[in-house]
């Protein structure tokens, strides 16, 4: 009997298109795993030589050969096989002082408590910070009140606060200034 079959068989015709490109070009963008807390990427490199065996190792040929270790992108932790991590994720992230202080960058009033030059004094314990402006202007910050003596607070008193508060907020939420207390976060 006749078939309009192709040569290829059909168990062929099912593969992956890259199934004879060369191991190098696949990539693994997928693997991720977790793991008694960790959050593990898998990390692909590529070393010189050819694989090391426990009975010889060749550095003499231009070959190379992939190596694969996993990091935890929480804590940092790496080793070469995701179930050696054995040990629960005890080191995750802080939140940064923006995220904790819940501001955004996009904000201009945060890009300018960031970015301009104001300088933060903490004279005595309590809740009153002088900030010094770039244009020598000296405002009063009370972070427990939520209120700064600028014009820009006085007049629209902005949701979450001038520059000066954002400034002042975000340099005790990083332990540059002393909280009110006198005690240093972090
Ligand atoms: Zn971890
Ligand atoms: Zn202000």
């Amino acid at each position: 009997m006749s078939t309009d079959r192709p040569l290829q068989s059909d168990s062929h015709r099912d593969r992956p298109t890259n199934e004879y490109t060369s191991d190098r070009d696949r990539s693994y963008p997928g693997d991720v795993a977790r793991l008694n807390g960790h959050e593990l990427v898998a990390i692909d490199e590529w070393l010189p030589g050819t694989e090391p065996t426990p009975y010889e190792i060749d550095l003499t040929d231009g070959y190379e050969y992939r190596t694969r270790y996993w990091r935890c992108r929480k804590c940092g932790q790496e080793r070469n096989h995701r179930d050696e991590f054995t040990t629960p994720c005890d080191n995750p992230q802080p939140p940064t002082a923006l995220e904790a202080g819940g501001y955004s960058i996009d904000d201009p009033r945060t890009r300018r408590a960031l970015n301009e030059k104001l300088d933060v004094c903490f004279a005595t314990v309590g809740s009153i910070y002088e900030v010094e402006s770039a244009s020598g202007n000296t405002y009063k910050v009370d972070i427990e009140a939520t209120t700064c003596t600028c014009p820009d607070f006085e007049q629209r008193q902005p949701d979450d606060g001038c520059k000066h508060l954002r400034r002042v907020d975000l340099e005790i939420r990083t332990g540059l200034v002393p909280a009110p207390d006198g005690t240093f976060s972090r």
